[in-house]
């Protein structure tokens, strides 16, 4: 251990984690050491050159064998999910088999994993996609599986080692995940995971010379400050940053059915959800009916036991997350409620503030929680320019009946995911990713592998 992985205490860091539905100790779970980061790097460097020299159908077939393991305990990594994250067991089910199907996904790719040839005068040129070596995921709390999966799978399958960081509130399924790799066969230290502290093990794996990529999904704030640091080392770097996404209702789309869409557009993972569409713009000519069905929808959304099979929305994931949605929310705002749980847990109302200005803090900026904006507009540039009035840029739905209009307005919108009379964001066989301060970078997709290899270009004289 060195001195700057010593609080002042000088005891050990650990997390403690806890159930965010009762604030029950789960389980403290180590921070590890910087100098432990040193030797699982040098550990995943090993397993990767015997990793990259596999059979490409070998390392096709074990990573189909970790698939079927993640199968065959879904529902008990869908279970600690619930527990160590407040996600509904619906999501949590969602998310096991998410991690399932990635990892099926990538396998395919293994043997697809092509580079070209090239005409060129004199000999023969191909291109040749090289595994980068080790690669670090820093994952977030708000999806720990699919997340931390959307790194791992595509990076193992492209020939990589992995080091995935959890972040602090949630290590357990990602320590299971190991876990269950290891006991499917894959290669030892290849699929290695280092609990921890963001600013000590974090960056030990940002900063470390033996780690080619850091796949970086969180804030924005701590992205800017990953970034700078790979900045330093010339580090490649994928960004998966905030959202503030718009959800655009015009008045001629079947205004029924998106009322009954908007609340879990943005409450699902009780807001918890870089997606969510926190921006609910309605034409004005609609906005009256839009709010008379929106107001009964929310107030009816069930807030609960997460294990409950009935619950819809579950808990913050802390009491910090708490304080901090709270702080967004003006307690004098004109505002649309729905229920919370009274007693231990961290919970929090769906909320839909009526009466804000589109410049306001809890307008602009990313609350993650579950709490939305209603605001008017009046025709279609009017809607453009509001959805674009974000510094973010990851996602977006358009509600309309007009077919020209449902072409025009998600090419208008500066984001990644945009979806038409849908909120639906994330396949893992199409790409995600955002613009603007919304992150760098693709992921999942046919290009998933290829964001995980450097191309090597090779000409081969004939004239020798
Ligand atoms: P966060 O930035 O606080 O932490 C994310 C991860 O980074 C954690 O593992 C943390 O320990 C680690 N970290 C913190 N400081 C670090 C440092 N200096 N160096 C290296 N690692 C460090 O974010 P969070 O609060 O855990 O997650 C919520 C955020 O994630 C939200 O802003 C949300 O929008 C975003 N998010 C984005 C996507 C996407 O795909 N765009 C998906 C999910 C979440």
């Amino acid at each position: 251990m060195t001195p700057t992985d010593m609080p002042p205490t000088g005891r050990p860091v650990e997390h403690h984690v806890l159930n965010p539905a009762t604030e029950e100790l789960l389980a403290t779970v180590p921070s590890t050491t910087v100098a432990e980061v040193d030797t699982a790097v040098e550990r995943a460097a090993a397993a990767q050159a015997r990793w990259a020299a596999a059979a490409p159908a070998d390392r096709a077939r074990l990573l189909r064998r970790f698939a079927s393991a993640v199968d065959a305990e879904a529902d008990r990594l869908a279970r600690l999910e619930v527990r160590e994250a407040g996600h509904t067991l619906g999501n949590a089910r969602w998310e096991a088999a998410n991690v399932r199907d990635l990892l099926d996904y990538a396998a395919g790719g293994v043997e697809r994993l092509s580079g070209r040839q090239i005409p060129v005068p004199g000999g023969l040129d191909v291109t040749l996609l090289e595994p980068l070596g080790v690669v670090g995921v820093i994952a977030p709390w708000n999806f720990p599986m699919p997340i931390a999966a959307w790194g791992f799978a595509p990076a193992l399958a492209a020939g990589n080692a992995v080091i995935l960081k959890p972040a602090e509130t949630t290590p357990l399924t990602a320590l299971e995940l190991a876990r269950i790799a290891l006991d499917a066969g894959l290669p030892e230290h290849l699929l290695q995971v280092l609990p921890g502290a963001g600013a000590t093990t974090g960056n030990a794996l940002v900063e470390h010379p033996g780690v080619a990529k850091i796949v970086f999904t969180g804030s924005t704030r701590t992205g800017r400050q990953v970034m700078a640091r790979c900045a330093d080392r010339v580090k490649r770097l994928t960004l998966e940053l905030g959202g503030k996404s718009p959800n655009i209702v015009f008045a001629d789309a079947d205004i029924e059915a998106a009322a009954a869409a908007a609340p879990m557009a943005f409450l699902d993972n009780a807001g918890q959800d870089c997606c969510a569409r926190t921006r609910i713009l309605v034409q004005r000519t609609a906005y009256d009916r839009f709010l008379e069905l929106l107001a009964p929808a929310i107030e009816s959304v069930v807030v609960g036991d997460p294990s409950d099979e009935a619950t819809q929305m579950g808990p913050l994931i802390s009491r910090a997350q708490r304080d901090r949605v709270r702080a967004h929310v003006p307690a004098e705002a004109a505002a649309i409620r729905g229920k919370a749980p009274e007693g231990p847990g961290f919970w929090f109302p769906p909320t839909v503030l009526t009466d804000v200005r589109p410049d306001a803090p809890v307008a602009t900026e990313e609350v993650f929680g579950p709490v939305a904006v209603l605001l008017p507009f009046d025709d279609e540039a009017d809607a453009v320019r509001l959805a674009n009035a974000t510094e973010y840029g990851l996602a977006g739905s358009v509600w309309t009946r007009d077919a020209s209009r449902a072409l025009r307005v998600p090419r208008a919108v500066r984001a990644g995911n945009l979806s038409v009379n849908s909120h639906a964001s994330v396949r893992y066989w199409t790409p995600f990713g955002g613009f603007g301060r919304s992150g760098i970078g693709r992921e999942l997709g046919p290009d998933a592998l290829t964001a995980f290899t450097e191309t090597k270009n090779v000409f081969i004289s004939t004239e020798a």
